[in-house]
């Protein structure tokens, strides 16, 4: 079966790009393993800078109406202290919102379907080889093979689980990796348009108002602390343990999910998280999403550069015969470049806050300091690039519609 481009993954990254690559008349193939709607390990959280590109690919009004309460205000809890600050607005107007990751995944996988992308899943993408001027990647379901062939591959199967595609990443085992935890509950006590940072001994996390009265509890979790945890809560399932020693250690979380606050559908896990910049072209495949880079989810910006690079990729391979693997090289050089002018900044950023946050006493240390000025929390966001529109989807450039 062949196509011009075979994307692997269809979570923001995967189905933006086939999206977009679709519209531009591409015949592609987009490959994901798990059947829809599903849940993720994800806050949720979705910057407003990103509306101009929804309206781009025709999402923005259905996430208008899906998504949560508009966040315009950030906070900080740790230990027996909450700070708020302002959240900034978007350039033009707006505030991010949240939208479960059952809900995002599945309406822009339907989208690029629509667009004519054709979809296999749940298809396993398990190997892909060099086939002369196309590639040919392996998939399969059950006991049913089946071999596609583009001369364009695109991963977009995120950073956190190995395997053998010669894009997944070497496996690590550090006490410093983080483990993801995510759940939501319902009737949480939290006020509708704040979204607050948590820290806590090893790791940090945040809350969220998500889609219909969901409330998004996600954190990241040191591995050394992890296991230490789960030893002092024997017999509890992880995602518990972790709660339990957040709660017992952070007021803010404690009084927003109390005893009487039901859970909805339990604690999903993931990791370890790969945070970092990594090629966005390598072995002849082109990478999106957290493959291409990574931030500390602490800034809740990797569904922004999902989609955004998503886009950016698309932008470059728009118009070029990709059939020479030297001009696939060129156009992964012009793309390497176009995302490191976009995400460069708040991947360090949130480098930054995500050491202080580990950091032993950071509680201690933060508290005097953001204290006496909480307009370091709306700072940070700017950093982490809450106003920053996608080059050429700003307030005041008319994006060419698809
Ligand atoms: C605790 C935590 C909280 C977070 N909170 C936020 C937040 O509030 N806001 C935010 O913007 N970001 C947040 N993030 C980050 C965000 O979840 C990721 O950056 C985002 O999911 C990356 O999107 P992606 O499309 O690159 O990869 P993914 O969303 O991981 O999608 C990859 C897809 O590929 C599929 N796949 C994998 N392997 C294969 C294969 N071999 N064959 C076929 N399919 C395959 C998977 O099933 C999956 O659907 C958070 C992360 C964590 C850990």
């Amino acid at each position: 079966m062949n196509y011009d481009v075979i994307v692997i993954g269809a979570g923001p990254a995967g189905s933006s790009t086939a999206l977009a690559l679709a519209r531009q008349g591409w015949k592609v193939a987009i490959v994901e393993k798990a059947a829809f709607p599903r849940r993720k390990v994800c806050g949720e959280f979705m910057s407003a800078t990103n509306l101009a590109l929804l309206d781009k690919f025709g999402l923005g009004d259905a996430w208008r109406t899906e998504a949560g309460p508009e966040v315009r205000r950030v906070g900080l809890f740790a230990g027996n202290r909450n700070i708020e600050a302002r959240m900034p607005p978007a350039p033009g107007g707006g505030y991010g919102r949240a939208l479960g990751r059952d809900l995002l995944d599945t309406l822009f996988l339907a989208a690029a379907r629509e667009a004519g992308a054709e979809v296999f899943q749940p298809w396993h993408a398990v190997d892909i080889a060099g086939e002369g001027t196309a590639q040919a990647v392996r998939i399969a379901t059950g006991e049913e093979e089946r071999l596609l062939s583009a001369p364009v591959i695109v991963a977009a199967h995120g950073s956190w689980e190995q395997g053998k595609l010669p894009s997944q990443l070497q496996k690590t085992s550090r006490p410093s990796d983080l483990f993801g935890f995510k759940a939501h509950f319902s009737d949480a006590h939290l006020t509708a348009d704040l979204m607050p940072l948590f820290i806590f001994p090893g790791g940090y996390g945040g809350m969220v108002w998500s889609d219909h009265g969901r409330l998004s509890i996600s954190c990241c979790i040191r591995r050394d602390v992890l296991a230490a945890v789960r030893g002092s809560h024997g017999g509890l399932p992880a995602g518990e343990a972790v709660f339990r020693h957040i709660a017992a250690s952070c007021r803010g979380v404690a009084e927003a999910i109390r005893d009487d606050v039901v859970a909805d559908g339990g604690w999903l896990a993931a990791g370890p998280i790969r945070p970092g910049v990594r090629p966005g072209y390598a072995d002849d495949i082109f990478r999106v999403g957290n493959l291409a880079g990574e931030s500390h989810p602490l800034i809740a910006e990797g569904i922004s550069m999902a989609i955004q690079s998503g886009w950016l990729l698309a932008a470059e391979l728009s118009g070029v015969d990709l059939g020479a693997r030297s001009a696939r090289a060129n156009a992964g050089r012009r793309y390497s470049a176009a995302w490191r002018r976009q995400f460069w900044l708040r991947i360090v950023a949130a480098e930054s806050f995500a050491r202080a946050a580990a950091f032993p006493g950071a509680a201690r240390i933060a508290w005097p300091l953001v204290g006496a000025v909480p307009g370091l929390l709306t700072l940070g966001a700017r950093l982490s690039g809450k106003t920053r529109t996608p080059a050429g989807l700003g307030v005041n450039e008319r994006p060419e519609p698809y």
